[in-house]
């Protein structure tokens, strides 16, 4: 019992933690509490220690390097591994159609094309070839997105909807965000890659949890385990419960629940991040304009919030025309070929 709280709670604490970033992403308070944290532990950690720190998670979130492919194929290795020893061998012998049993594999072959896809192509790099063409494509708003703006380091007029990757270091057209898993900018041209990655990414983790759970309710019917009684702690004769079936499936298949378990995690997260893609794809917006949408009330100072009082001078997003075409872009981004053969 007391295992079985801990990792629910172990759980819900992971997602509340997640959540609870997410909500905060936009406000001052992540940031004023990563500050706080930070003053904290710089009073506990040694100064060296927390030098070798800042160095790591620089490597890791400022410069490009394959640590999080690594990881991200290692965790997809895993869990399809443990998928096909052992759930697969246990589903057949119950009887449950291949079919069924092989849609993870298909999901798993079309998001490794689309990861691929994600991590090597070109995101809308704007050099100077393609520059003249990418300033046509959006109208400047001249609050989040001024025209006549330039990238210093590029050395190229910016573009609306831009913005320059510092971990990349280039200019990107319609600039999403880097993402640290794909090691690689999501922008104009590889934003319909992204997108398809991170659905069959959901799907696969969502029917992995429903084929493992399914099996696991499979067997407790199979086996009249549901039937079945026990002697509790003060010795009484009980009629085993939900909560005594969880811990003791916890028990005889670890692995296979352990698996269950984080293959649930990852759909709640990625099912959650995956509506809020959707969410920016639909209404037309980037997250880049998304998190800043709040602050870019002065294109003098685009990271100072606008204060009460100010001139209400908010940014107004003029790119989206309806659904389909907003959809339409994210699949077939404007003037993508011609500035593609440009580069
Ligand atoms: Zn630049
Ligand atoms: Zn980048």
């Amino acid at each position: 019992m007391d295992f079985l709280v801990l990792f629910l709670f172990y759980l819900a604490l992971v997602l509340i933690g997640v959540v609870t970033i997410c909500i905060c992403s936009k406000t001052h308070y992540l940031r004023g509490l990563v500050r706080g944290g930070a003053q904290v532990i710089s009073h506990i950690i040694p100064e060296r220690l927390q030098r070798a720190m800042r160095k790591v998670l620089h490597y890791l979130f400022h410069t490009r390097n394959h640590t999080f492919i690594m990881l991200h194929l290692l965790l997809q290795g895993l869990v399809y591994a443990e998928y096909t020893w052992e759930v697969f061998g246990y589903c057949q012998e119950l009887g449950f159609s291949l079919h069924y049993l092989l849609l993870p594999y298909l999901l798993l072959v079309i998001n490794l094309v689309f990861f691929t896809l994600s991590c090597v192509s070109n995101p809308g790099t704007i050099t100077k070839a393609n520059e003249f063409l990418l300033l046509q494509v959006y109208e400047f708003d001249e609050v989040m997105f001024p025209k006549n703006m330039k990238c210093f380091t590029c050395s190229v007029r910016k573009p609306a909807r831009s913005k320059h990757c510092r971990v990349c270091n280039r200019c990107v057209h319609r600039f999403d965000h880097h993402c640290v898993w794909v090691n690689n900018c999501i922008g104009a041209w590889n934003a319909r890659y992204f997108l398809i990655y991170l659905l069959t990414l959901t799907a696969s983790a969502a029917t992995m949890a429903i084929v493992s759970t399914v099996f696991l309710v499979q067997l407790v019917v199979v086996s009249d385990l549901y039937l079945e009684t026990y002697v509790d702690d003060l010795g009484h004769l009980q009629v085993i419960d939900i909560v005594f079936l969880i811990q003791y499936l916890f028990l005889t298949l670890p692995r296979i629940v352990f698996m269950l378990g984080f293959v649930v995690m990852l759909s709640f997260l990625l099912g959650g991040y995956l509506c809020f893609t959707l969410y920016l794809a639909a209404t037309n917006q980037t997250t880049n304009e998304w998190y800043r949408g709040d602050r870019a009330w002065c294109h003098h100072c685009p990271h100072v919030a606008r204060p009460p009082s100010a001139e209400p001078q908010v940014y107004r997003n003029i790119h989206s025309h309806g659904l389909w075409s907003n959809l339409g872009e994210i699949f077939l981004p404007a003037a993508a070929h011609c500035a593609e053969k440009m580069n």
